[in-house]
């Protein structure tokens, strides 16, 4: 029988994260101090992080090892099934193998907890006692409380106000593990008060939410914050996506043409990418890896690449990245976790040289995507997810009108279980099609003062 399901042993967990900076042919530039412009070393993130999260940012080797206690919690939920697509393969009429890694079942449903429980870890090793963080959809503040949980820290999770009140569900888990969530703009900030001061009714934003955890974390000794996407720790710990999927398709017999996944802030991308990118790299291999944007957001695309802030507000250090400007406000589409203006600092490096490639879909051909998986596979995928299944039919459709069978791999990174009110729009016809200009991608950039790049 053709095995639709590839699945490993506990024990063979890869025991170290691949670090892709030890292999870059140009390093990412370093982060700029906003006012004197200078570059800003390790230890300005110290009110923030912990040491060995420090570390592991500017880091160059080129594997770090995986502590026992980080590797046996993984076991609750990894390795992840990798899944032979047979359904949507026949859906499509398509000559491609197309393959899927499933990180929707880990327990708060995505891939986060990948490095949520690192994170939570390496925390607690330096004896924090509380851990603030920001959360819009809920995906990143469901996976930070039940890492917390698991480790005995206090979770405090600033989840955008509007979110707070539209999706419950995913507030109600982060309870469940124990977290305190606070509807943002809060008063327990000076941040919070100062937004609330001047609009009482804020429905407040990802921006918003980040300076009120960060202003807690730094201002308290037994507290830090922790981030769910762009940091280079982070991408790091995800990487153990891509090195199980490595060994599964090698049980398979396989090895893809192209990898796909979706972005956001770049760190399910980078995880499952990075392992076959270091193929590429060290042993000549010529595997092409697509990134899936909104094109409501379409920062890799559309984007430049230039300093700029990580935030909304200004507060973060310049990063040099593609960005669409940071106060760029996408519309209030059903692209969830994906709505952030820039990119992580090692993939927009690799994107403008080359190594990866980027692709934006629309609203509505994303739940066209997902609806066409979900009949065809019988997981329903997350909306982010979409924008990476839109990718792989578009390349598999490309293969049906040029005769000819290639591998497709994409990263299945969570599921929809708690989206099913996006659903419910895209069938009653109120998902619309959303188009942006040039000239509003324009006038965002050009409100930009921050550095250029030569190039
Ligand atoms: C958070 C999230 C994303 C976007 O973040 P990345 O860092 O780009 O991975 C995408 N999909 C899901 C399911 C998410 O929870």
């Amino acid at each position: 029988m053709d095995r639709r399901k590839i699945i490993l042993e506990e024990s063979q967990i890869p025991e170290k994260w691949y670090n892709i900076i030890a292999d870059m042919p140009n390093k990412p530039l370093p982060p700029l101090h906003p006012g004197t412009l200078e570059p800003i070393g390790p230890d300005s993130l110290a009110p923030l992080f912990p040491e060995a999260l420090i570390k592991q940012e500017v880091t160059t080797d080129k594997w770090v090892t995986i502590p026992d206690e980080v590797r046996h919690m993984y076991s609750l939920w990894r390795p992840t099934p990798l899944y032979r697509a047979y359904g949507l393969e026949k859906a499509l009429d398509t000559p491609a193998k197309i393959y899927y890694k499933y990180e929707g079942v880990s327990p708060s449903g995505s891939h986060k907890p990948n490095t949520a429980i690192p994170q939570a870890y390496y925390n607690k090793q330096e004896g924090i006692k509380r851990i603030t963080t920001e959360t819009g959809a809920g995906q990143w503040g469901s996976a930070l409380s039940f890492a917390c949980q698991h480790f005995g820290i206090k979770c405090e999770v600033y989840m955008v106000k509007l979110s707070f009140h539209d999706k419950p569900y995913r507030k109600i888990m982060m309870n469940t593990w124990g977290a305190d969530v606070y509807p943002s703009p809060s008063d327990r900030t000076q941040a919070g008060r100062n937004i609330l001061a001047a609009n009482p009714d804020s429905p407040g934003s990802l921006g918003i939410a980040i300076s009120e955890a960060v202003e807690m974390a730094a201002t308290r000794d037994d507290t830090k914050y922790a981030l769910g996407s762009v940091l280079n720790h982070v991408k790091l710990h995800q990487t153990i996506i891509g090195l199980e999927a490595i060994k599964q398709l090698e049980i398979a017999g396989d090895l893809p043409d192209i990898v796909i996944a979706p972005f956001g802030g770049g760190s399910n991308f980078a995880g499952l990418a990075f392992p076959f990118l270091r193929l590429n790299m060290d042993e000549g291999k010529n595997i092409r890896c697509i990134a899936s944007e909104p094109a409501s957001c379409p920062k890799l695309t559309r984007g430049v690449f230039r300093y700029d802030f990580g935030d909304t507000a200004g507060m973060t250090p310049l990063l040099p990245m593609y960005t669409l400007g940071h106060d760029f406000i996408p519309a209030p589409i059903h692209a969830g976790g994906l709505r952030y203006h820039g990119a992580g600092v090692i993939v927009s490096q690799l994107l403008k040289d080359k190594l990866i490639e980027a692709q934006a879909h629309d609203n509505i051909e994303i739940f066209e995507a997902g609806v066409q998986f979900a009949r065809a596979e019988g997981i329903i995928p997350a909306p982010e997810a979409n924008h990476g299944i839109a990718t792989a039919i578009a390349e598999a459709k490309k293969c049906r009108e040029e005769g000819v069978s290639k591998t497709i791999l994409f990263n299945l990174c969570g599921h929809g279980n708690f989206d099913m009110k996006a659903y419910d729009d895209y069938f009653a016809g109120k998902i619309k099609q959303h188009e942006l200009t040039q000239a509003e991608i324009d006038a965002s950039i050009a409100r930009l003062t921050t550095p250029l790049i030569p190039s």
